[in-house]
């Protein structure tokens, strides 16, 4: 380490106290999905905090979701660094009352704590210390953030401007929190989020059954189908999570609907399973059953790429500075990473590491909070020497 990274990884190590205290303070606000009021509470805690350290920032107003932020600091030169993190949770309002931040021993617990507000503790951190300490890429590179609100509905609000910022950025930091084993992640399955609602005809199933016109029966044909279009040997999964339909026992089902979920490693895999989803929509079982096939792709895939294996090979070297092995992996579950992977190269799963995500065994290792600070610290201060490298490889 020269005396610069020395510098960075010592500012971040003494401040650990106010980091996790930023953490507990994220986790502190209920910042489910919907619950506009707390998310916007966590939005201006994020805007404030990164305010002080020189970020303007934009909130983009939403009706039904916290304030999207977008946090700027200029740069002298013409290299663009975007960060993304996401501050609303999965969990409903109330949970933060009945499971609040809590530490033990090497632990941190609570709604969120591991996606994402560990996360986006760990980008201000890093932020934090590349200021203070002074580092070169401060002044030089432009940096944007972007923090959303809506990601755990598959950004419906945000992923057109997270592909905006994407398109403008040399390099893209997704502070998504590490895979349980400690891996970064370079590569995500594209989700598509698809429905099929049949209508038929009901009829007394005694005494007119030839009168009927079955939507269950014409929808659990096609559900067979569905599933398989599922491929394991190429990570292809379609998935009915959800069926609802009919009325009585006594009654040929009116009406009939599914809502269900596509993987694919690859916009291949992605289109191939399209293009059956809608031939089996389009295919009538039934007659006379009509059926309506909504939704689509929400995250495009995000395969593994040259350009983004080499932008971790210099996130590699900042651990080895800091003495540790850094590992990537792919992953099949998607974020604003698959979405900003399109347009510029992207680093995923900067975040802390812990497990549990999305349930209430949610926790942290608070010792990856800041080694994972310092990571990105590091590896942000080396970026902008070496920035034309990638331009290159784009080419
Ligand atoms: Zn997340």
């Amino acid at each position: 380490m020269n005396d610069l990274e020395r510098a960075l990884a010592t500012h971040i190590r003494q401040r650990q106290a106010d980091w996790v205290d930023l953490l507990r303070q994220l986790v502190g606000c209920d910042s489910g999905t919907y619950n506009k009021d707390e998310a916007d509470r966590a939005g201006r805690l994020l805007a404030e905090t990164v305010s002080t350290l020189g970020f303007a920032v934009e909130r983009m107003p939403q009706a039904q979701f916290g304030d999207h932020l977008v946090a700027r600091k200029p740069g002298r030169g013409d290299k663009r660094l975007l960060l993304l993190g996401h501050f609303d949770t999965v969990f409903p309002r109330g949970t933060v009352a009945q499971r609040p931040f809590a530490v033990d021993g090497d632990r941190a617990t609570g709604p969120g704590v591991l996606d994402m507000k560990g996360g986006l503790t760990v980008l201000v951190a890093a932020l934090s210390a590349l200021r203070e300490v002074g580092a070169p890429v401060w002044d030089d590179v432009a940096l944007t953030a972007v923090f959303n609100s809506d990601e755990e509905l598959g950004s419906p609000t945000s992923a057109a401007l997270i592909a905006a910022e994407a398109r403008q950025a040399d390099s893209v930091c997704v502070a998504e929190p590490a895979r349980p084993g400690g891996e970064y992640v370079l590569a995500r399955k594209g989700t598509g989020l698809l429905k099929l609602a049949v209508h038929g005809r009901a009829a007394h199933s005694g005494s007119q059954p030839e009168l009927g016109r079955s939507a269950i029966d014409e929808l659990t044909r096609k559900i067979v189908l569905l599933h398989d279009i599922s491929d394991r040997s190429v990570g292809t999964t379609v998935n009915v999570g959800v069926i609802r339909g009919g009325e009585r026992p006594n009654i040929v089902a009116p009406y009939a609907e599914c809502e269900f979920d596509l993987r694919a490693h690859t916009p291949e895999e992605a289109e191939r399973a399209l293009r059956r989803i809608e031939e089996i929509a389009a295919h009538q079982f039934v007659p006379d059953t009509r059926t309506e096939l909504s939704g689509g792709m929400r995250f495009p895939p995000l395969p593994l790429q040259r350009r983004n294996q080499v932008l971790f090979g210099w996130v590699q070297e900042a651990g080895r500075k800091l003495g540790i092995e850094l590992a990537y992996t792919t992953t099949g579950g998607s974020s604003d990473g698959n979405t900003a992977g399109q347009h510029a190269p992207v680093v995923d799963g900067m975040g802390p590491v812990g497990n549990g995500a999305h349930s209430d065994r949610e926790f942290v290792l608070l010792a990856t909070l800041i080694q994972r600070a310092q990571v990105l610290a590091l590896f942000l201060a080396a970026w902008s020497q070496r920035a034309d490298q990638l331009t290159a490889l784009a080419e």
